[in-house]
C-alpha cells in the first residue's frame, strides 16, 4: 500500500514551493525558498491540503495562498531606537520579549507612533506610514 502523504504548500502568493511528508510533523514549517509559513491546511474550513499545484482549497474555494497574519504567530514586533542621532532598531516575536533601551546608546526604544499610536512596521522607518510625523522627535519620556 502506498503511505499516505500530507502536502503543504507555500502561503506566498508569488511562490509555488510544496513538500509532501508521511506525517504532518515532518513537513517544514517554513518554505524552504522565500520563508513564509507553509500551510497544510485550509485557513477557512481546515480541509488538508491535496493538490500542491492548487493555491485554492479543494473543500470550500478560499484561496490558500493569501498573506494572513497567522493565529500563535503575531507579527514581529519593530522596535527603533528613539534617538535621532541612531539607526539601532531590533525586530521580536513578542512585545514582553522587546527590550526597553537601545543597546546602542541606551535610549528608550518605540515600536508605535507618539502621535497616532500607529505601529512601526520597518526596521528603518522614520516616519509614521500613517500620519507621517517624525518618529524620532518624540518627546523624551523622562
Ligand atoms: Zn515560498
Ligand atoms: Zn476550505
Ligand atoms: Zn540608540
Ligand atoms: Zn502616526
Amino acid at each position: 500500500m502506498p503511505a499516505t502523504s500530507v502536502i503543504a504548500i507555500c502561503s506566498n502568493p508569488d511562490c509555488t514551493r510544496h513538500a509532501a511528508a508521511p506525517r504532518p510533523a515532518d513537513l517544514p514549517a517554513a518554505c524552504p525558498t522565500c520563508g513564509a509559513p507553509m500551510v497544510d491546511r485550509c485557513w477557512k474550513c481546515e480541509a488538508p491540503v491535496t493538490d500542491p499545484f492548487s493555491s485554492y482549497c479543494r473543500a470550500c474555494g478560499v484561496p490558500l495562498k493569501r498573506v494572513l497574519p497567522r493565529a500563535g504567530r503575531p507579527e514581529p514586533v519593530i522596535a527603533i531606537c528613539g534617538n535621532p542621532d541612531c539607526d539601532w532598531a531590533v525586530a521580536v516575536e513578542r512585545a514582553a520579549a522587546r527590550p526597553s533601551r537601545c543597546a546602542r546608546c541606551g535610549a528608550s526604544l518605540l515600536s508605535h507612533c507618539w502621535k497616532c499610536g500607529a505601529r512601526v512596521v520597518d526596521l528603518r522607518q522614520h516616519y509614521c506610514q500613517a500620519c507621517g510625523v517624525p518618529l524620532k522627535r518624540q518627546p523624551r519620556p523622562l
